[in-house]
């Protein structure tokens, strides 16, 4: 566990609540929302025989399963032999409920290819899934028969709503529920959706509590091309990746060049070659050759555009910058981070276009202020406001490339400064130097 907090701290992913269900609050949240379901006739005891997928949580028809009586969906585990009393949970009263779930809020389930396996999955019949195991050492008991424990998705999804306690409440349902819930997202890997898809709402129905807005099944990863793994020795280090390339880069690769949800691949080469022709050539070059202009041309402050004169060169990148903030708000509200970084791209790519259409170089020897005036004030508010599209992806690129335009990036987010004219004029500007630093190309 430290290391995952170790790694999200060196990705500088910041969160509110590290949670796990080994808490004494955990177990308090469970009984009072097992109780609920158990009032409702939804959990029963009953005597098991057959095949189980433990990761299904399942017992499967002989004639469904593989080889050596593995489960199709987990073929690397093979089905246990289970005789015993479990403690069932009746997933199966809530079918009709779930497929009107599905049909009516088409958006509950994302993106659209998970969303498809579920209703496929659904289609076949839901069954009751065991809740309890009898002999277990450790976890929490079952409230009604304390000779069994409550076992691993029943009380793992619970842990949603623990974790909603805020320090030094007491351990009810009514404070975990009181200011968070109900949730807007669940972002979870594909491997775990049909138990946030199906179960989880089906829960929440017994419990007679709101439903999630959207669950979320994003993508696996592969590298170059292969299925990672410890026997293929290929496993990707996030730490070393890291070390060597900087958490923004991390980030940048990864949201940008594969669709969110979808699986995608890691290569080194790739990888290099996507940070270094967005982030060092097109976005550091522009904000670095704006700032050496400034610096050459207008004694380093942040010009004021004074005329019109070169207007119809700049309107379509001045309207492409109005704009972006109003573009890239449903991209991160969909999650479409990939579109996101296409958008910012763009307006990028235009602002080095216009730079070499004016051509301040050649305006500065015809003694043309006004034009260079409005040209680099045009391309640092863009950079700026590129860069600030871009902060929610490439935090300390973004923080540095404020400092270089003499601003502080603000504290709090807000789609406020995505307003063209945020940058005064007249600003001081440090020396600039590069944004970011190209990668070496691996061999
Ligand atoms: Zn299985």
């Amino acid at each position: 566990m430290a290391q995952f907090q170790d790694l999200w701290q060196k990705l500088h992913i910041e969160y509110d609540r590290f949670a796990r269900t080994t808490s004494p609050q955990h177990r308090a949240i469970v009984t009072e929302f097992y109780q609920r379901v158990w009032e409702q006739g939804d959990i029963y005891l009953e005597r098991q025989q057959g095949w189980y997928c433990v990761a299904c949580e399942e017992f499967k028809d002989e004639k469904e399963l593989l080889g050596d009586r593995k489960c199709p969906i987990h073929v690397t585990m093979p089905c246990e032999w289970r005789d015993e009393p479990n403690y069932f949970f009746r997933l199966s009263k809530y079918q009709a409920r779930l497929e009107a779930l599905y049909q009516e809020r088409p958006e509950f389930i994302q993106p659209l290819s998970r969303r498809n396996e579920v209703l496929g999955f659904v289609s076949q019949g839901l069954r009751d899934f065991s809740i309890s195991r009898v002999n277990l050492s450790w976890g929490i008991p079952v409230p009604t028969d304390p000779s069994h424990t409550l076992y691993v998705w029943f009380d793992a999804l619970l842990g949603y709503l623990s974790a909603l306690l805020e320090p030094g409440d007491a351990p009810t349902l009514a404070n975990a529920l009181a200011k968070w819930f109900p949730f807007r997202l669940h972002l979870i890997g594909k491997d775990i959706l049909r138990f946030h898809a199906i179960y989880w709402p089906a829960m929440l129905m017994s419990a007679e509590l709101p439903l999630p807005e959207r669950v979320f099944g994003h993508g696996f990863l592969t590298k170059d091309g292969l299925k990672m793994g410890k026997s293929l020795g290929n496993t990707l280090d996030p730490f070393a990746l890291v070390e060597a390339y900087g958490a923004d880069a991390v980030r940048y690769f990864f949201l940008r060049e594969i669709a969110f949800g979808k699986d995608g691949d890691f290569s080194e080469k790739r990888f290099v070659e996507t940070v270094n022709a967005d982030l060092a050539n097109s976005l550091g070059n522009l904000l670095n050759r704006s700032l050496n202009m400034t610096h050459k041309y207008c004694g380093g402050r942040v010009p004021t555009p004074q005329t019109e004169t070169i207007q119809t060169l700049t309107a379509p990148v001045v309207a492409l910058a109005r704009t972006l903030g109003d573009r890239l708000a449903p991209g991160y509200e969909s999650l479409d981070f990939a579109g996101v970084c296409e958008g910012i791209l763009a307006l990028v790519t235009a602002c080095n276009k216009l730079i070499d259409e004016v051509a301040p170089w050649k305006r500065f020897k015809e003694g043309d202020a006004a034009a260079i005036a409005e040209l680099l004030y045009t391309v640092l508010e863009a950079a700026r406001l590129s860069t600030y599209g871009l902060s929610p992806i490439t935090p300390t690129l973004s923080r540095e490339a404020y400092r270089q335009l003499g601003l502080v990036f603000p504290d709090v987010n807000s789609w406020e400064h995505t307003r063209w004219g945020i940058l005064p004029t007249d600003t001081a500007l440090p020396q600039p130097s590069p944004l970011f630093q190209r990668l070496p190309v691996p061999a």
